[in-house]
Parts: C-alpha cells; sequence; structure tokens
C-alpha cells in the first residue's frame, strides 16, 4: 500500500512534492521519502513515519529541485536504482503475489541483494525496482514487468530532469495533473485539491508516461487484458475529494449509500456512520430515506486508520480506541449505523456494545459493499482469508452474534450502478467473484 506522487517544474518544486504527498497520507502512513532532481544530483531521502512530521519546514527549505517525486508507503521508499539509462529513484504502489518467483529468478540472472535472505528487507519495491534496470530504460523495464509479475501496481520514476510514470491493470490508481509550468501525477486528485493542480486526466491501464518541463508524453501503451479497476477504491481507500477514472469517489460513496436506503428501509430515529469511512454512505442513505443524519460515535483525531498498523491487534486496538460515543444522542433511539465494510467483525461487534451501554433501543446495520470473503491479493484490506467474518457465518449469524437488529449488505449491482463499470471492468475479487 502506497501513495505515489511526482513532478516536474520550472521552478523550485519542493512544496508542491512536498504537500502532493501529505495529501495521500491516508494511503500508508509507516514510511515516507522524498527522491529529488536538484540539477546537480539525485537526493533520496527516506525515513520511518508521517511525511508532515519528517519534511519539516526547516527541513524543506534547505532542500530544492526541478523535479521530485514523494511516497507514503508501508515499506521504505523511494529505492534506489541503477540502470544503463543511469540512475532512477522508484516508488511503487502494488503487491508481488509471486514475489518469491520473481526474487529466485533474478538471483539465477545474477542480481545480488543485501540481506536477500529476509523478505522484510527485500520488500517488493526493491524487486520492482531490480526488474526494472534491468533493462534498456523505464518503458521495456516495465514491459518485463508487466510480463513477469501476477498482482497490480501503479509506479513513478525519478530521473534526471524527468518523472515516468506507468499503471498496470486498473487496481491502483494513478492520474495527471498541471498549473502554469508545473506537471504532476499522483495516486490520487486529491493531492491537486489544495495544491491548485488542475485535473488534466487518469493515467490509462498499460500506459507509460514521461513528464518534462514540456508537459506529458505516452511512451507506449501496453494492451494489458483484462483491465480491473480497484473497487474498494471508491467505498474505502481513496480519499472522498478523490476523482478516479472519472468517478468521484463522493458521489459513489453517496450513491452506494441511497441504493441501501432503497434496498433496506427501516423506520429510524437518525443515519450516523461510523467515522470517517461511513459518513459519506450514511449521508445518501439518509437522503434518500429522509431520516435525520446524526454521528453517534465522534472519532478521536489522533488515531490513525485502523487498517495501517501492520499487527492485527493493533489495528483491532487502534479501531476499538478510536470511536467515542455521545451518550446523549444514542440514549432510547433507534438507529441506523453504515459502515463501508465488515472484515473480521471484532470492530462492529465493540461499536454495538458501546452503543447497547448507552441505551441504544434498535441498531440497523447497512454496510456498503457484499460480504468479504477474501484477502486482497493486490495488497489492501483485509489480511487473510481467514479473517474474514463471512466465510465463516452467514448475515444472519453475522446480525445475531454483533446484537444488530437488522443488517443488509449492498450487492454488486449496487456497486456497478454507483460506480457506473460494469461487474467485467471492476476487481471483485475481495467478494469473491
Ligand atoms: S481484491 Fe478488493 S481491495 Fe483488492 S484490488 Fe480488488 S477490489 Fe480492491
Amino acid at each position: 500500500m502506497a501513495g505515489i506522487f511526482g513532478v516536474v517544474s520550472e521552478e523550485n518544486c519542493i512544496e508542491d512534492a512536498f504537500y502532493g504527498t501529505f495529501y495521500l497520507q491516508h494511503r500508508a502512513q509507516e514510511y515516507c521519502g522524498m527522491a529529488l532532481d536538484n540539477s546537480k544530483t539525485l537526493e533520496n531521502i527516506t525515513h520511518k513515519g508521517l511525511i508532515k512530521q519528517q519534511f519539516t519546514k526547516d527541513i524543506r527549505n534547505n532542500l530544492s529541485a526541478y523535479s521530485a517525486i514523494g511516497v507514503v508507503s508501508s515499506d521504505r521508499q523511494p529505492v534506489s536504482g541503477l540502470s544503463r539509462a543511469g540512475g532512477m529513484l522508484l516508488g511503487f504502489d502494488g503487491n508481488l503475489i509471486n514475489y518469491q518467483q520473481l526474487k529466485d529468478k533474478l538471483l539465477k540472472e545474477g542480481v545480488s541483494f543485501d540481506g536477500y535472505h529476509n523478505p522484510e528487507k527485500v520488500t517488493d519495491t526493491i524487486i520492482v525496482s531490480k526488474i526494472i534496470s534491468s533493462e534498456l530504460n523505464f518503458e521495456e523495464g516495465v514491459e518485463r514487468l508487466v510480463n513477469d509479475i501476477q498482482g497490480d501496481f501503479s509506479i513513478i520514476s525519478l530521473s534526471r530532469q524527468s518523472v515516468y510514470a506507468a499503471r498496470g491493470w486498473g487496481r491502483k490508481p494513478l492520474i495527471l495533473g498541471k498549473k502554469d509550468g508545473t506537471y504532476a501525477v499522483s495516486s490520487e486528485s486529491n493531492s491537486f485539491v489544495n495544491t491548485n493542480f488542475k485535473i488534466v486526466r487518469d493515467v490509462e491501464p498499460g500506459e507509460i508516461i514521461l513528464l518534462d518541463k514540456e508537459g506529458f508524453h505516452t511512451l507506449k501503451k501496453i494492451n494489458l487484458t483484462p483491465v480491473k479497476y480497484g473497487t474498494f477504491e471508491w467505498i474505502y481507500t481513496a480519499h472522498p475529494a478523490s476523482v478516479i477514472d472519472g468517478r468521484s469517489a463522493v458521489s459513489v460513496r453517496k450513491k452506494i449509500g441511497m441504493a441501501l436506503a432503497k434496498r433496506y428501509p427501516v423506520e429510524a430515529d437518525l443515519v450516523s456512520p461510523v467515522p470517517n469511512s461511513g459518513r459519506w454512505h450514511a449521508i445518501g442513505y439518509s437522503e434518500e430515506s429522509k431520516t435525520p443524519y446524526q454521528e453517534v460515535f465522534v472519532r478521536y483525531d489522533y488515531s490513525d486508520r485502523s487498517f495501517t498498523p501492520q499487527e492485527k491487534e493493533d489495528r483491532v486496538e487502534e479501531g476499538d480506541r478510536k470511536l467515542i460515543v455521545l451518550e446523549e444522542i444514542v440514549n432510547g433511539k433507534k438507529i441506523v449505523l453504515v459502515d463501508d465494510s465488515i472484515v473480521r467483525g471484532t470492530q462492529t461487534e465493540n461499536q454495538i456494545k458501546k452503543l447497547r451501554e448507552k441505551k441504544v433501543k434498535e441498531i440497523h446495520g447497512r454496510i456498503a459493499c457484499p460480504p468479504l470473503m477474501a484477502a486482497c491479493r493486490y495488497g489492501k484490506t483485509t489480511r487473510t482469508d481467514d479473517e474474514c467474518i463471512a466465510r465463516r457465518m452467514s448475515v444472519d449469524e453475522i446480525r445475531k452474534t454483533r446484537g444488530l437488529t437488522t443488517l443488509g449488505y449492498a450487492t454488486v449491482e449496487d456497486l456497478e450502478e454507483a460506480i457506473g463499470f460494469p461487474r467485467e471492468k471492476l476487481c471483485l475479487e475481495c467478494w469473491g467473484f
């Protein structure tokens, strides 16, 4: 999981590179890094932690660059490589399902890895960087990548005076933006809003792009099939302000909420999200059902997104601690509680318990996607198949064991309708399709 941002400008672009990456922080929180071309050298700076804490204003004041990339990620990035075309620094949002096979193949070819016995040291990004740098140039490297890997990706790479970008089969978003004399590429268009970039267009699946001071140049378009867009981006992962492949995350979320209200109508006093991820679905539900919108939990601002900590116990604890019930609002009420998804059901159980303790009369769960059945093989959301409660329990068993009055999930048809792509274009693997 990563957020990647690249920029090329006629002027010092450090602030654009920093803020463009900062607005992707919701995608990953463990590491951050920036690679810079200051017209003399390529410099790479990586840290553990949040980008705002590591690249402070004082630090940024001592940096300058005319092209740069920034990454927030769950592994240390950007990764440096040396190709026959020269030095490059790579940012990678993706996952290698056939990691071991790719590593063995590279070792057989004589590629060396520091600490190669340790998968934590030889990350997916390092493997990808070795694959790309084994070829003559970035385009050929990406061609080898798409031929060799199982998985999906978006990548950016910084070389002298230019940024390269490429997108795999579609699950990982990548979008282009521009403002006067400055060209950018980002995981999400949310990066462009407060940095005053205008969206140009999405990078298409299979497209390889060069950004330089003259603008964007498509270097190659590889025919990758089947194209599959990352459905969960619109439901949960992306920032609500992002527009992905022409579909705004906030309007998709509202439409799913409206579909839930039509599919599972119920008499209730109020509709509340599980914040923050259920918020826009809940607003859609409220608008459609004409039931007042009122949040029953306050999410404590200093909590992390609960899917980002690597350890399962940490995730459950973080999820548990982040929500505080507003007792005055919930006492004696019938509530529709809207969430983006249920993975293990542990957090749902704890939230319902908290609400029941505050004397809620009825709780009707509405979930913005179908029951999750499988781990994401592309690096998102659920961690293992076994963690998915829907593999072990029917919807009614989940309802009963979690203490819900009723429970309704969105269907694949609801997702197709809300997103506006037919199911063949949507990745639905985590729902077992
Ligand atoms: S399996 Fe699910 S989370 Fe993973 S890319 Fe597909 S839709 Fe997204």
